[in-house]
């Protein structure tokens, strides 16, 4: 045999798979059609292809912020002298971020604040397109309107509103929100931080009384801010041999620079936190207070008033009482930051999955190279997270749409619905988020760790969602802790929130023995039903509610309610957690079945389904222990997620492009084509 010709042969099959790389490289919009060798098709039993029409899809998804999304985006196209370089020092950062943001409210002409209370939908859309340019801006924005301006107003009464809102709008007021201090934080009730009314000179005077009282974390205080809500418990003299008399946390507006100077003002001590993991763009700081005086009008006071000779009046009995009603107005910052991070999700998963169909490893021997999507494992990391990030995006829309109906009604059973599920949503989502950010990175191989491509940046910026605004472990607490109340009065004849409703409907179906022959069916059709994967998210979540409430009160007898509590733990964040997944699983059957475009609706319904069935199959042994899920059932579930997995994969392309981000969010090179590769290699100095 001639070697020469063996070399040739060798060398042009070489080319032919370079043509061929270069090819996909250069038609980037045949990136989402699958170039699948027969070998390959074989394994993942290939199926006809849905045809989906993106603009059609990602009007279903924006909905009718999107207008306002895209001027966020218009207005950082046109001035890329303000987009976040790779590279950049933490004081810059911060210098950077107060320029976006005066930018967008004064050049821009985006004016938030209005929005927090009049529109919230509109509001978190804004922050969800200004967190894809930088997460530290939306937090910046968050901190000013929802946590500043959102305490002033949703806490304060008209002659704040009348003092404040304007300043605020136009950040000629910049603020804080001083709640978390370097001893206390989830526990807010244990706060140290006093401010005691002076009924002679009629005001209230605000103390450090230690150092674990300090204000630590506060987002705006170490540079910018120049008020601050303080919050500190209220003490009021008394006439009895006690003298003073401690009425609980209340909020308090204490100015802590000078408006014209800058200057911090006497007694107002403050200290930078320094260098973050991440969000360096947020200028977090402490805050010490030694007799700093503030006028008594300086009290927030729509729940609980002092007058001016000193006496206490509140519309609500208890210190409890004004306790939760103080926190549940402050639940906007938790329904923004869910929300935020579906956003956040959104970008991982889009980059992550248009660097996957583009990359090429290996091949069938003499084969040109496949695209590194069409490996089952990389399906199996990427599309249960794609169809999650449609999950999310419609669960924390419902949130969004029952958070504003709240705020026009007031209606006390929807306050407490929307204080549980913004709690669990914001819990499961920003954890859910975290991991997924990993996973991404992981799944672009080494150069998914370049800074360039993002992933750095947003998982060490979103990292944080999961403690602020509410630890994740203490949110899911909440949620459990509602559904035993819900569970309670359900027995003692009570009525059930609006979330929960399904515990009334069913619970005595769901907690009756699984039906020997339904836990034998193994038809696609009857696991791609919506029903059958309903039930099945419904009966987990009320045999865990039942199970814990029966341990509970066991436990309770010899530990006490505290510590039967902590005995239960592990079994109630697992119950949290069961709740929020079959709301969101509910949520997305309901937007595919409202969505009027037929090839979005298919698409959608493939991800609905393979979320659902993903689901199901990772908590299999929980199914299998009671026989819900007979063995044959449970391999046919397993069988089938896999193949949607690989049907998600077609239209993986389309469903990433529905989100509509502008290229400089995705700005990676890896997340787009071959001229950004030359980005990328200019970018290390070829
Ligand atoms: C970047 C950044 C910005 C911030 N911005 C602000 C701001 O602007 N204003 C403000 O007021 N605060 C701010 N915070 C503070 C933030 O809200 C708190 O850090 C948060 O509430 C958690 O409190 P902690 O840090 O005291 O944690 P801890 O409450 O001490 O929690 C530590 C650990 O203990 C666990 N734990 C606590 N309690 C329980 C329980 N009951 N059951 C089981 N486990 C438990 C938690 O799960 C967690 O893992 C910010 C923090 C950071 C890092």
């Amino acid at each position: 045999m001639d070697p020469h010709r063996k070399a040739d042969a060798g060398e042009s099959d070489a080319s032919a798979r370079r043509i061929q790389r270069l090819s996909a490289h250069l038609s980037p919009a045949d990136l989402g059609r699958p170039c699948i060798p027969p070998q390959l098709r074989l394994l993942t039993c290939a199926a006809a292809k849905i045809e989906v029409d993106t603009e059609k899809l990602s009007l279903y998804m924006r909905g009718k912020h999107r207008e306002s999304q895209e001027k966020v985006y218009e207005y950082f196209n046109s001035r890329p002298d303000l987009l976040n370089p790779v590279e950049i020092s933490k004081d810059d950062h911060r210098e950077l971020c107060m320029r976006q943001l005066l930018g967008l409210v004064r050049e821009a002409g985006i004016r938030p604040f209005r929005l927090v209370f009049d529109d919230p939908g509109k509001y978190y859309a804004i922050m969800e397109a200004v967190g894809s340019v930088d997460i530290s801006l939306a937090i910046k924005m968050g901190v000013q309107y929802s946590l500043w301006g959102g305490s002033v107003i949703n806490l304060g009464t008209k002659r704040h509103r009348d003092k404040y809102f304007d300043g605020i709008d136009s950040v000629e007021y910049p603020g804080c929100f001083a709640m978390t201090e370097l001893h206390h934080g989830s526990n807010v009730q244990g706060l140290q931080t006093v401010a005691k009314f002076d009924p002679i000179t009629d005001e209230f005077i605000i103390d450090t009384p230690n150092d674990g009282a300090i204000k630590w974390w506060i987002g705006n205080a170490a540079v910018h801010g120049k008020f601050a809500t303080v919050f500190a418990r209220l003490i009021l003299p008394t006439h009895d041999a006690q003298g003073t008399s401690d009425m609980g946390v209340h909020a308090f507006i204490v100015p802590i620079r000078d408006m014209k100077t800058h200057q911090t003002l006497p007694g107002v001590e403050i200290h930078d936190c320094g260098y973050k993991i991440g969000l360096n763009g947020v200028d977090n700081g402490a805050l010490r207070f030694c007799s700093v005086r503030i006028p008594r009008e300086n009290l927030l006071n729509r729940f609980g008033d002092v007058s001016r000779d000193g006496k206490y009046t509140s519309s609500l009995p208890s210190i409890n009482k004004r306790f939760a009603a103080m926190l549940g107005e402050l639940v906007g910052g938790r329904v923004g930051l869910a929300y935020s991070s579906v956003g956040v999700l959104k970008i991982a998963v889009t980059i992550a999955t248009r660097y996957s169909l583009l990359r090429q490893q290996f091949g069938p021997p003499k084969q040109p190279e496949v695209s590194i999507l069409d490996y089952q494992s990389q399906q199996h990391k990427l599309m249960p997270m794609l169809a999650s990030t449609y999950a999310f995006h419609f669960a924390t829309l419902h949130l969004i749409e029952k958070y504003s109906e709240m705020k026009k009604t007031h209606d006390e059973q929807l306050v407490s619905d929307v204080h549980a599920l913004s709690a669990g949503l914001k819990a499961y989502v920003t954890s859910y988020t975290a991991k997924s950010l990993s996973v991404c990175r992981e799944a672009c191989g080494g150069h998914g760790y370049a800074a360039v491509n993002r992933f750095g940046s947003l998982r060490n910026d979103h990292d944080i969602f999961q403690t602020f605004e509410g630890d994740n472990t203490v949110l899911l607490q909440q949620v459990a802790a509602d559904l035993l109340k819900q569970y309670k009065e359900k027995f003692q004849g009570g009525t059930l929130a609006v979330t929960w409703n399904y515990l009334r409907e069913s619970m005595n179906t769901y907690l009756s023995q699984p039906n020997p022959v339904t836990a034998r069916w193994e038809g696609k059709d009857h696991l791609r039903d919506p029903k059958f994967q309903l039930d099945a998210f419904r009966y987990r979540t009320s045999r865990l509610l039942q199970s814990v409430a029966v341990r509970l009160r066991k436990h309770t007898k010899t530990l006490g309610s505290f510590g039967a509590w902590n005995r239960c733990l592990n079994h109630l964040l697992t119950l949290g957690e069961s709740h929020i997944e079959s709301v969101i699983l509910a949520k997305f059957i309901e937007a595919v079945e409202r969505c009027p475009d037929p090839s979005s609706r298919a698409a959608l319904k493939l991800a609905c389904d393979l979320y659902a069935l993903d689901r199901i199959w990772k908590d299999i042994g929980t199914y299998r222990i009671v026989d819900y899920v007979a063995p044959n059932k449970a391999k046919a579930i397993h069988k089938l997620s896999e193949y949607l997995s690989f049907q998600v994969r077609n239209v993986a392309r389309e469903l990433v492009d529905a989100f509509n981000l502008p290229d400089h969010v995705i700005r990676a090179p890896i997340a787009m084509h071959s001229e950004a590769y030359s980005q990328y290699t200019q970018y290390v100095g070829f």
